[in-house]
């Protein structure tokens, strides 16, 4: 530990006040997502790959150009990325899936692992931990060559140099790298460890031959359970990486290091980060278990929401660090990157002044940072204002709102009736014949709606017009779902740009950033709304529509609302009172608009939450209060319904095992889900659980413009049916059509109305 002289002796450019600052991380597109541009105006041929790396070689220059304005001491490198950091990583050591060949990773071969273009499928994506930012899962197996190629990294790090900066290298640890990614038909990916160790140590051993002092290296795998193999082989890594003469700061984040601690601890880096937004409690445990000489590295500006820092109860966390560890031990940085952030606020010209005065992008949270690092007193005056004017603010708090909260008793959360006798009635009432078929809400979005909805929004078209247009839609929509057969139609969501940003345009409580994109994967950006205050529905928000399509069809036709979980998961969400009250509120809002449905006479309505199971908190320990509450906002928006009203839920994933009592309390009378691509198996789950309500396993990928034929969705409904009785079996695809063309949809719920056709014959 500590081989070489750390950069905070060095420094002397600070008074003894003052605390370094340190960042983790920047976000990368650009203030105006010139790196989304950048990339898709190359993928589509309109731009050189010169043109590319010289918008990205730019935009890192000016992101370690404003760190190093802010005040940051410490700036990182390599924490750019043309598509994303964990492939970068497998880049860096060698570790590229085997399926795309071998030798030097190409710009071509770098796209082709990262997104969906040749012949070969791309390498699959999932979240980061609990954010919405995609990484590309490592595909582990023997093969595996483990040659460093180091050429980004140190380009990088000359780069910084080149401009007078001294930064600090970020890698992903090796542990969190290697359980991040999969096995190869059930390859033990444990078995890779050497020749992993091995690569971190030559990528290191470059880092100190290029006179690197500190490198950040990110082991957030450390804020969840691990097993005894998994602490083990940290040991054993750890033990080779700390012998190579550079500092590593070991960064965990996300969340508490818990049981994890001592470990974290026994490691013996040169430093240790941690995350005192999610978890302050922690700072004492570390801070008695810090080794002599460990650098501590305090997270304490948020990198995963965009409201200001409570500056007097952080001070405090400060204060308790320095008094132990003295000053020079000390390191100020957010709680993790700022990737999960958008850029800046300067170009919000439309959000109320006053809600703006709140927020912090990525660039004010540095100089949140360095204000906090430098006790400077009149950014610390100027925050308890500030934090004393949110708190004072009418829209954050409704009296209404708040009464209505206190008044919930247990009859609030659920349905009249259990659903044994709720299936009865509703047989009775709607009349549906046995496998009835549907989907799951959105038919086709084509450029045409898209730019009707557009050309509204901007005023390019009056209400009347664009109200035309979708009655049009909507007629076709439904005309086309009774030629093809389906028993419950959609109105197909024309209207709706995204299923959250709908919804929250409607409802009081959430604003709408112009510029405020985070990115989600590659050049996708997503614009998550601000969920300032309290929630409300000051009016119908579907009624419309749905009763509009109502009108047009003899039909059961299902209402469309997204859930309050999926509402809260997608945006940013308030920090001032806890998430399960703005998650219950937000259902409360939907409560009413359910009633609205039914008493205008829709009897089957589906509330989405594709979003309930990535709300689950890295820690198991804190999952069973969590999926407590959710489950509980679920029955808050829908359980108010007349026992002959059926309530749908969709989710479109399929990872369930663990969360199966939850998905059963939430008490829908029917449930969909993705299931196309995993052949149903899924399904045995929910027999050896012995779901008891209705379920419609999606038949058909939606992913993909492939239409399957009636055998082979006839196959997927047999092998349903081993499973499930057939009163419990409904017939859909996977998730919503919005992605797909007019014909293949067509093609595909012809087919697949026919094969529920051709197993009905043989039901009776
Ligand atoms: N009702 C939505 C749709 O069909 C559901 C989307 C989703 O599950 N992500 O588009
Ligand atoms: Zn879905």
């Amino acid at each position: 530990m500590s081989k070489v002289s750390s950069p905070l002796a060095s420094s002397s450019s600070s008074t003894p006040a003052q605390l370094i600052t340190a960042n983790l991380g920047f976000p990368r597109m650009g203030r105006q997502r010139e790196l989304k541009f950048a990339l898709e105006a190359f993928w589509s041929g309109k731009a050189t790959e010169e043109d590319l790396l010289t918008v990205a070689r730019t935009l890192r220059q000016q992101h370690w150009q404003l760190q190093h304005n802010a005040g940051i001491d410490i700036v990182p490198c390599n924490d750019f990325s043309l598509y994303d950091q964990v492939l970068d990583t497998l880049v860096l050591v060698g570790a590229t899936p085997e399926r795309f060949g071998s030798g030097p990773v190409t710009l071509a071969r770098y796209f082709a692992m990262a997104r969906n273009s040749g012949e070969q499928t791309a390498m699959e994506m999932t979240k980061w931990f609990d954010t919405n930012y995609h990484y590309l899962v490592p595909e582990w197996s023997a093969g595996l060559a483990f040659a460093p190629d180091t050429s980004k990294l140190l380009a990088e790090l000359r780069e910084a140099r080149a401009l007078g900066f001294e930064p600090r290298p970020v890698l992903i640890g090796p542990l969190t790298l290697l359980l991040l990614g999969k096995g190869v038909d059930d390859f033990d990916p444990f078995t890779l460890l050497p020749k992993l160790t091995a690569a971190y140590v030559k990528v290191l051993e470059a880092l100190a031959a290029e006179g690197v002092i500190s490198v950040q290296i990110d082991e957030p795998l450390l804020v969840t359970r691990i097993t005894s193999e998994t602490a083990a082989a940290y040991r054993n890594v750890y033990a080779e990486l700390v012998k190579i003469p550079v500092n590593l700061m070991l960064a965990t984040y996300f969340g508490a290091l818990g049981e994890n601690l001592p470990l974290a601890i026994e490691l013996n880096t040169a430093g240790l980060h941690i995350d005192l937004v999610r978890a302050p409690e922690q700072l004492t445990h570390v801070l008695a278990d810090l080794q002599p000489g460990q650098t501590l590295s305090l997270g304490v500006v948020e990198g995963r929401n965009i409201w200001l820092t409570d500056f007097a109860e952080t001070q405090k966390l400060i204060d308790q660090a320095t008094f132990c560890l003295g000053p020079r031990r000390v390191l100020i940085a957010p709680s993790c990157s700022l990737l999960h952030v958008p850029h800046d606020l300067r170009s919000e010209t439309k959000l109320p002044a006053r809600l703006k005065s709140w927020l912090r992008f990525a660039e004010e949270k540095l100089a949140e940072i360095v204000a906090l690092a430098h006790h400077d007193p009149a950014a610390a005056l100027a925050n308890a204002s500030t934090l004393a004017d949110r708190k004072a603010a009418d829209s954050s708090t409704n009296p209404f709102v708040r009464s209505q909260l206190n008044a919930l008793e247990p009859k609030h959360f659920a349905r009249q009736s259990s659903f044994p006798a709720r299936v009865k009635i509703q047989s009775r009432e709607l009349n549906l014949p046995p496998l009835p078929t549907t989907t799951i809400g959105s038919f086709p979005q084509t450029a045409e709606v898209r730019q009707q909805r557009a050309a509204h929004k901007h005023g390019h078209s009056t209400d009347a017009q664009y109200d035309a247009f979708l009655r049009d839609a909507i007629t076709d929509c439904i005309r086309e779902q009774e030629r093809i057969g389906l028993d419950v139609l959609v109105h197909g969501e024309f209207e709706r740009n995204d299923m959250v940003e709908y919804f929250a345009d409607f409802l009081e409580g959430f604003a709408f950033t112009e510029n405020g994109w985070v990115q989600s994967y590659g050049s996708r950006c997503v614009k998550p709304p601000v969920i300032f205050g309290d929630v409300s529905r000051p009016e119908p928000m579907t009624l419309k529509w749905t009763s509009f399509a109502r009108s047009l069809t003899a039909r059961p036709m299902k209402g469309m609302l997204t859930g309050p979980i999926t509402m809260l998961q997608w945006s940013f969400v308030r920090n001032d009172i806890p998430r399960q009250l703005t998650a219950w509120q937000i259902a409360l809002a939907l409560r009413e608009e359910v009633a609205d449905l039914e008493r205008s006479g829709i009897r089957i309505i589906q509330v989405d939450e594709p979003a309930l199971r990535e709300g689950l908190p890295l820690h198991p320990a804190d999952r069973p209060a969590y999926l407590d509450w959710a489950v509980n906002a679920f029955k808050l928006a829908t359980s108010s319904v007349a026992d002959g009203t059926q309530i749908h839920t969709h989710m479109c994933y399929c990872e369930f095992d663990d969360i199966l009592p939850s998905i059963a309390a939430l008490d829908a009378d029917v449930i969909s889900m993705e299931t196309a691509r995993s052949r149903m198996e899924l399904l045995h789950a929910f027999r050896t659980f012995g779901y008891p309500n209705q379920i419609g396993p999606g038949v058909y990928d939606i992913h993909s413009p492939r239409v399957p034929s009636v055998s082979e969705m006839g196959e997927l409904l047999t092998l349903a049916l081993q499973v499930l009785k057939p009163e419990q079996l409904w017939v859909n695809p996977d998730c919503g059509l919005k992605t797909r063309r007019w014909t293949e949809t067509v093609a595909a719920l012809e087919n697949m109305c026919a094969a529920t056709q051709t197993l009905r014959q043989t039901l009776i």
